[in-house]
């Protein structure tokens, strides 16, 4: 087992049959020594992918990507969830339904930050159904830049967001797949490459 999943084992609650809660170490309470190696693993995976910026989306992916960021030696942006009034730029958007909160958010990106010389590593917390990192991968899109990967922190394996990115013939790391939360009990993929 790795760190990540050694961690998920310890901490991580089970909520239910598909939800994890890691709120200690991920989306609430951050833990750096693990964005630490987080950020170590992506850059290792993606060190020879020419990335130039890493697309991640507010909040829970801000703290690996900005590890995986320093690493890779390239700037970090995010999706912001809600308009912001310095946000004044010409904007890429997305519409991401969320999983977790079941509400429709639209994603912005400036088009100061993203332009089509840049070959971009999407990153985010969790996949699930896969809406937020489809979104970020449609701003990729609108800045006509190039997606290398999407480096995700927890895959759930028994949802069908890794199958619809990978069957675009996007490249998708994931560094724990779970393939199952049933009865309370994390069951992990052991090959990640799968
Ligand atoms: P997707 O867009 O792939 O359906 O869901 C991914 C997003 O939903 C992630 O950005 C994450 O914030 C949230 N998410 C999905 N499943 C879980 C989960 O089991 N636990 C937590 N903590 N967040 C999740």
């Amino acid at each position: 087992m790795n760190l990540l999943q050694q961690k998920i084992i310890a901490v991580g609650k089970v909520l239910s049959d598909s939800v994890l809660k890691v709120d200690s170490f991920l989306n609430h309470q951050i833990d750096p020594e693990l964005m630490k190696y987080i950020g170590e693993e992506f850059a290792a995976l993606f060190a020879d992918a020419g990335i130039t910026k890493i697309l991640t989306i507010e909040s829970s992916g801000i703290a690996p990507s900005v590890m995986a960021g320093l690493n890779l030696g390239v700037p970090v942006v995010f999706a912001r969830k809600r308009k912001s009034l310095t946000l004044v730029d010409q904007l890429y958007s997305a519409k991401v339904h969320s999983f977790t909160k079941n509400e429709t958010n639209e994603i912005s990106v400036s088009n100061s930050y993203l332009s089509k010389d840049d070959v971009v590593l999407v990153i985010d917390d969790f996949l699930a159904n896969g809406q937020a990192a489809l979104g970020l991968i449609d701003i990729v899109k609108q800045a006509e830049a190039d997606c290398a990967g999407v480096g995700i922190v927890i895959e759930k394996g028994f949802q069908n967001g890794g199958n619809v990115i990978r069957q675009r013939g996007i490249r998708v790391e994931s560094l724990a797949i779970i393939d199952s939360l049933i009865d309370g009990k994390v069951t992990f993929r052991e090959d990640t490459s799968k």
